[in-house]
């Protein structure tokens, strides 16, 4: 497994966050579990996330309804993808205003577009993950 770059630094799909917990998005598909998570999956390269590479597989109706593609990138802004590694090690110090930076990636899209990107996912949520989350 590739080493985790520093927070902040663009991600080298390394896949260490999804190995050790579930993202927001992760959690609603699949319910609050340890990790890795069920969706991570192992690319010649590193790792890939299933809800972005094959969503059709893991949201069959939404995939129907609003096709592979639009799944996919409704996956990907829940999922922060694009934003830098957001992953901070147990030891890892970060600079706040970095943490701003990679938070602001996805929380700056227009809500309008993130409510829809939940809208799109929501017929594969699981009813009793009701928890809220951010992104
Ligand atoms: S976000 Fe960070 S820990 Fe996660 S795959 Fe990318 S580089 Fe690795
Ligand atoms: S859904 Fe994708 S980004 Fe989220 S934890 Fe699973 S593999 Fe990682």
């Amino acid at each position: 497994m590739l080493d985790k770059p520093t927070y902040g630094q663009p991600c080298n799909a390394c896949g260490r966050c999804c190995q050790d917990e579930l993202c927001g998005l992760a959690k609603k598909v699949f319910g609050p579990r340890p990790g890795p998570c069920p969706a991570l999956a192992e690319l010649e390269s590193g790792f890939g996330c299933g809800l972005i590479l094959t969503p059709s597989r893991f949201a069959p109706v939404p995939a129907s309804v609003y096709g592979t593609v639009a799944v996919s990138e409704a996956a990907a802004l829940l999922c922060a993808a694009g934003a830098g590694c957001d992953a901070q090690g147990h030891d890892e110090l970060v600079d706040e205003a970095v943490r701003a930076r990679v938070m602001d990636a996805t929380q700056s899209r227009p809500q309008a577009e993130i409510e829809q990107a939940r809208a799109i996912w929501r017929a594969a949520w699981l009813p009793e993950s009701a928890e809220p989350f951010i992104r």
